[in-house]
């Protein structure tokens, strides 16, 4: 078992492939006989596909293999676009801006070797994120396990046997989560830590509007629940209102007192209006997933596919 592709999805990574691909050789090439390095560059508007071209082979052990997309994909989907091209008995999934130290490749592979399909490699401290990229990624992953019914492992740096990504494979969507359909798959994985570095050079692509897509993108493409919560709020509420209404006859019947005015019939309804434009956000979300999906397009498109 000593064949590993390692998956590096990039957009806009110019500065940061060399230095990749430099620091992959000097961790993990005593490690493995041989490691092909696939790039998948998810619509580049940089010279990243350029100097990924421009690569020197750091030894004849280390194989660069450039997929181009003709356009953005996301990260998910330039993650399957990979798989599609594995072939090793391992395959590792990792960013390519120098955020997590390849070395983990090494534990993460002993590990599978001693019969785990899947490791997780997590994020041990998020000490260098932004306030509310930590508070958000706390809150999504607890929303998240519940929306799964189970424990979420929300981390990309995975490294999974050829067995989970011949699994992998055969899912065919458009909102495809990668993260989701690894958990679904539900074979034997077991969690590793790492410590994130800094980004040197670009920046992270997930905007707060970009964070918040992805967050509705996967919650739907996980469970079904949110259509269910939807109902459950149509109960709730209309469980207070008939508790309400009780309250103001009581009071108009017994006590005498008058019947409120205009401010509570205003707030009842911008209050109902504002559930039900939520309720109908989740619905028109799922059908326009499903809309989506039912034109059976294809994932990703290559622009081509280059061997360095
Ligand atoms: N990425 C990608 N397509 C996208 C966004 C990001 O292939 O649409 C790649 C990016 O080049 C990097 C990895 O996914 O290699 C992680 O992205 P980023 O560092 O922006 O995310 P963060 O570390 O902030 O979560
Ligand atoms: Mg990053």
């Amino acid at each position: 078992m000593n064949n590993i592709d390692i998956l590096i999805p990039v957009c806009n990574e110019q500065d940061n492939v060399k230095p990749v691909i430099q620091k992959i050789h000097s961790s993990l090439s005593g490690s493995f006989n041989n490691i092909n390095v696939i790039f998948i560059d998810d619509g580049s508007t940089d010279n990243t596909s350029e100097v990924i071209s421009n690569l020197k082979k750091e030894s004849e052990s280390l194989n660069i293999k450039l997929v181009k997309l003709t356009t953005n994909f996301g990260k998910d989907l330039a993650i399957k676009c990979g798989m599609d091209y594995s072939s090793a008995d391992l395959c590792a999934i990792i960013d390519g801006d120098l955020q997590q130290p390849p070395e983990k490749i090494i534990e993460a592979s002993n590990l599978i070797k001693q019969g785990y399909n899947v490791v997780h490699i997590e994020k041990k401290a998020y000490k260098n994120a932004r306030i509310f990229r930590r508070v958000g990624t706390f809150f999504f992953t607890k929303f998240i396990s519940f929306l799964f019914g189970g424990v979420f492992h929300l981390t990309d740096y995975k490294v999974i046997d050829s067995k989970t990504v011949g699994m992998i494979k055969l899912f065919k969507e458009v909102n495809f989560f990668n993260r989701g359909i690894v958990e679904l798959i539900g074979l034997k994985s077991i969690v590793i830590y790492y410590n994130p570095l800094r980004r040197i050079h670009g920046e992270s692509k997930y905007s707060f509007f970009n964070a918040l897509k992805l967050a509705i993108n996967s919650s739907i493409s996980v469970s079904l629940k949110p259509l269910r919560i939807s109902i459950y709020f149509g109960f709730i509420i209309s469980a207070i209102s008939f508790i309400f209404g009780l309250f103001i006859l009581y009071q108009k019947i017994f006590i005498g007192v008058p019947i409120l005015g205009f401010a509570t019939i205003a707030l009842a309804t911008i209050f109902l209006g504002g559930i039900q434009l939520i309720c109908l956000g989740v619905i028109s979300e799922y059908l326009g997933k499903t809309f989506i999906e039912s034109k059976n397009r294809p994932q990703y498109m290559i622009d081509y596919i280059k061997e360095i």
